[in-house]
């Protein structure tokens, strides 16, 4: 019998574009709704989960400048790898807290990125990957740099993590397609598989034939105005409509969309995400 990964949650940690909702200084009805699905914190998705050897993982997508807070909401107390999709800071300035994640799992911490955001990250965080040159020894993270090649995956604990070139803008960027190695037989009843992509404005050629047989994908959906990086909420739409996952959930929102006003006009299979949505095999 194969061994298989258990308890597989995927959690929306952050739902929101880049300034984050409420956004400083406004006092629009989204910014000041009381519903706590229009409160977005920047984007970013983790995965925890039992591997087949019967370890707890986590691996995140992204770390958003709001990690801490996400991972204390959560609960989450390890972080085995970060998968990155592009080194915008909404996406990477939680960097910096993974120390902590050091400190209780008292090792260092795998990162996977392209070559573009690695070496941005190491431009940026040139105290963490540069430590030695530190005027003082002081308390940074330490994590261990690895290369994704866009055409080749990536296989972490049982889960495989298969890159997806998309266009964000003018900047190619990655979203990634997530699925366990070996399943066996018995077809998955839970979100898996699994596309996340944020920021995305157009998706390549090359990238449809990896967006087959989804269970889940999670899209990019910044507003209802056109955006020269972005999707807007009528490509979204069209984009879901096309890939064809039995659900789509949209995230990297702006404070124009009010979370009870859009979800309920979208078509069938397809939804908002907020911050905290959870994925595991009772939510599909
Ligand atoms: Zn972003
Ligand atoms: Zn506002
Ligand atoms: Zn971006």
């Amino acid at each position: 019998m194969p061994s298989s990964i258990r308890n597989l949650e995927f959690i929306i940690l952050g739902s929101g574009t880049s300034a984050g909702v409420p956004v400083i200084g406004c006092d629009c009805a989204v910014c000041t709704s009381p519903d706590p699905r229009d409160n977005r914190t920047r984007c970013s998705a983790c995965l925890r989960f039992i591997d087949p050897k019967g370890q707890e993982r986590v691996i995140f997508i992204d770390t958003s400048p709001d990690l801490r807070q996400q991972a204390l909401r959560h609960k989450i107390n390890r972080c085995d790898a970060i998968v990155y999709t592009h080194n915008h800071v909404d996406h990477t300035f939680g960097l910096d807290d993974t120390r902590r994640f050091n400190v209780v799992m008292g090792g260092p911490i795998d990162l996977y990125a392209d070559r573009h955001t690695i070496e941005s990250l190491h431009r940026v965080y040139r105290h963490i990957f540069e430590k030695e040159k530190n005027i003082n020894d002081s308390f940074v993270a330490t994590l261990i740099p690895h290369l994704i090649e866009p055409k080749q995956s990536i296989d972490l604990f049982g889960l495989r993590f298969t890159p997806l070139e998309l266009l964000h803008g003018r900047l190619p960027i990655l979203g990634f397609r997530i699925e366990e190695i070996d399943s066996g037989d018995s077809p998955s009843d839970g979100p898996l598989p699994l596309a996340y992509c944020t920021d995305v404005s157009a998706i390549p050629p090359q990238t449809w034939s990896k967006l087959g047989g989804l269970n889940t994908l999670v899209l990019d959906m910044l507003r209802y105005r056109k955006h020269p990086t972005h999707f807007s909420v009528d490509q979204a739409i069209d984009a879901s409509d096309r890939i064809g996952a039995s659900q789509t959930w949209f995230l990297h929102m702006t404070h124009d969309i009010k979370h009870e006003e859009l979800d309920p006009q979208l078509p069938e299979g397809m939804a908002l995400a907020y911050d905290g949505l959870v994925l595991n095999s009772s939510s599909i």
